[in-house]
């Protein structure tokens, strides 16, 4: 797991972003968490793409089986739970709304966006929209940084610590040729 400043990002990850988004991964300014076999399993994005367009989601998951486990969770109501917990308890609420400053001063580093000021992802400081964002900024800012984000992996049946990929098929001659 990794805040910015980021290490640089090879071109190996890019292909295989681009293979588990189904697109070319645009924009990528770091990989802050990958799985137990080196894959990205998060990509950082800048706030604003190369087309201009404003982008606030910084920590984006893109491992095709945890993605598939948050939308599993999402399906069992885990947002209800959470949103119960939020309201609840105010030291989970505090610290929510410490992982939307920290989302924001991460993303900032890459430049301020005045269209998405003040927006991070996921429904944060005081909602619960989405767990693969609130998951993708646990799993690269650690465990304690996103109160929501930890019961989201906790509950996962996906690790980041046992390599559950399937082939992104970026090994082959084809995409060695490609890269030179
Ligand atoms: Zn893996």
């Amino acid at each position: 797991m990794t805040r910015p400043p980021f290490d640089p990002v090879s071109e190996r990850d890019i292909r295989i972003v681009s293979a588990q988004l189904g697109r070319p991964a645009r924009d990528v300014v770091g990989i802050p968490a990958r799985c137990a076999c080196g894959a990205p399993t998060v990509v950082a994005t800048a706030p604003r793409l190369g087309d201009g367009t404003p982008f606030p989601t910084f920590y984006y998951l893109t491992h095709p089986v945890a993605t598939a486990s948050m939308s599993f969770l999402e399906a069992a109501q885990l947002m209800v739970e959470c949103t119960e917990l939020l309201e609840g308890d105010p030291q989970v609420a505090a610290a929510y709304a410490r992982a939307h400053r920290d989302y924001l001063a991460d993303r900032e580093s890459f430049g301020v966006v005045p269209e998405i000021a003040g927006i991070s992802a996921g429904g944060m400081p005081t909602r619960v929209k989405c767990l693969h964002a609130l998951a993708a900024h646990a799993l690269s800012a650690g465990p304690g940084a996103n109160p929501i984000g930890d019961i989201a992996l906790e509950r996962s049946s996906w690790s980041p610590n046992v390599c559950q990929c399937p082939d992104y098929g970026v090994d082959d001659d084809a995409g060695a040729e490609a890269s030179g």
